[in-house]
């Protein structure tokens, strides 16, 4: 069963089936008289193990037979009729990630100071949530039942780390033996049932770069377009993770890689009419080079990895811009901070100027050291709430706009366990944690930010 994969994969061992947190009222859940701690076994007939295996089996289907574990023990059977698209008006619990076996040289986790939020220390390797949110897999213990499920329920795309198709210096990067490493079966399994593939590669100078990358890039380019884009990404080295294997990335280093993948994207795009690879967003700014225009993304397959998000911002300023000037507004009540990253504030500084000179907010930019990391840490998603009061005399205006990766995805609780009232507090300011797509929007709207 896929809630007890085989070792060496690590998963955490679950009640069967997926448990209700809440009914909406009136709806079809609360008419059966089920309600939140009620756990459904089975749908007609078949083992449900979680929220994805529930919409999976009830999808398209009228006539429904559900097996269920109430919350005071007692076993029903229901049987129930609905209209086609009805909803059932339940949520239920979140997925439990399966976690990974590997032993990456480079991985998070092992960056990350003892006191840290303990969700950063989970080292998820699960298909699903590769499915429904992005996070990228290796694929080096996944099961024959997830394999099975991936393709029966097309969780398509999924989201790969490779990190390099040459055998030796996968394994190497990824602490497991190259019997693990090797992944062609299930990548060629994959792709044979039609599932999407976006790669990733995390580059580590000395290791996985050069003729490494030239290769790995046209290994899975060769797949196009069944696998449809590679995210190249730097490695990131917090002051904790200070393994001697590990080279940093310098500026010079994110200037080559440019020059060297610029070619093969040129390449690519004659041959493909994409430019397949992509690198991120984090090695622009490092070099102190252009970010590439709107043209070079196409659909911005690998958004959510860095990957075109400065240009996409960009894009969303000028139309903010573009539309502000068509309607006469004017933000003059607008006086705040907008708090970021080193690598960030300079992309973000002009563009607030700009804002403040036609527009008539006093708005300015904090960029903000990473000194609970450390390291290279530059990026404004892992400031913590340490970091900013330690930069509290660089803030200005009656609010504080910070970024919403700060803040865990369902509390407000910043990566090094400050809860955001208590910052706040200390500030003497409203904080509002703001996504970087938002930001448009949230200068412009009537929102209280005061
Ligand atoms: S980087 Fe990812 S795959 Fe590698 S050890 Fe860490 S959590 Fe596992």
């Amino acid at each position: 069963m896929y809630e007890f994969a085989v070792t060496p994969a690590v998963t955490n061992i679950r009640r069967r089936g997926v448990e209700i947190t809440e009914v909406t009222p009136d709806s079809l859940g609360s008419e059966i008289d089920l309600e939140p701690g009620d756990r459904i076994i089975k749908v007609n007939g078949r083992l449900v193990r979680d929220y994805l295996d529930f919409r999976f089996q009830t999808a398209g289907e009228t006539e429904l037979v559900f097996d269920v574990k109430k919350r005071s023990g007692e076993d029903w059977q229901i049987e129930l009729e609905r209209g086609e698209g009805e909803d059932f008006g339940f949520t239920f619990e979140q997925i439990v990630p399966r976690q990974c076996a590997n032993e990456c040289l480079f991985c998070f986790c092992k960056g990350n100071p003892d006191d840290a939020r303990k969700s950063l220390f989970v080292r998820d390797e699960d298909v699903r949530l590769s499915f429904l949110y992005g996070n990228y897999t290796t694929l080096t213990s996944i099961t024959e039942d997830e394999m099975k499920r991936i393709i029966e329920q097309r969780l398509s795309p999924q989201y790969v780390s490779v990190h390099a198709t040459d055998l030796d210096v996968r394994a190497y990067l990824l602490g497991v033996d190259k019997q693990r490493a090797d992944i062609s079966g299930q990548m060629r399994g994959l792709l044979d049932a039609g599932i999407e593939v976006h790669a990733q590669v995390v580059l580590c100078p000395g290791i996985n770069d050069e003729e490494v990358l030239r290769r790995t890039i046209e290994d899975l380019a060769a797949e196009f377009p069944r696998i449809t884009s590679v995210a190249i990404v730097p490695l990131g080295l917090t002051r904790y993770n200070n393994d001697p294997r590990l080279t940093a990335v310098t500026p010079e280093f994110c200037r080559r890689v440019i020059d060297q993948v610029g070619e093969l994207q040129r390449n690519l795009l004659a041959r493909l009419g994409t430019n397949f690879a992509f690198l991120g967003d984090e090695i622009y700014l490092r070099a102190c080079k252009p970010i590439p225009p709107r043209s070079h993304y196409g659909e911005y397959p690998q958004i959510e990895d860095g990957v075109g998000m400065v240009r996409s911002f960009k894009e969303e300023f000028a139309a903010m811009i573009r539309r502000m000037q068509r309607t006469g507004t004017r933000l003059d009540d607008q006086r705040g901070t907008i708090v970021t990253g080193s690598l960030f504030a300079p992309v973000l500084e002009p563009l607030i100027e700009k804002l403040n000179a036609r527009f008539g907010s006093t708005l300015s930019v904090a960029a903000i050291e990473n000194s609970y990391f450390g390291g290279d840490v530059s990026v404004a998603g892992l400031l913590t709430g340490q970091d900013l009061l330690s930069a509290r005399e660089r803030i200005d205006g009656a609010f504080v706009l910070i970024p919403k990766q700060m803040l865990k995805s369902d509390e407000d609780i910043m990566l090094d366990g400050m809860k955001l009232d208590h910052v706040q507090n200390e500030l003497g300011l409203p904080l509002h944690a703001v996504g970087l797509g938002d930001l448009p929007q949230v200068l412009t709207s009537r929102v209280a930010l005061n």
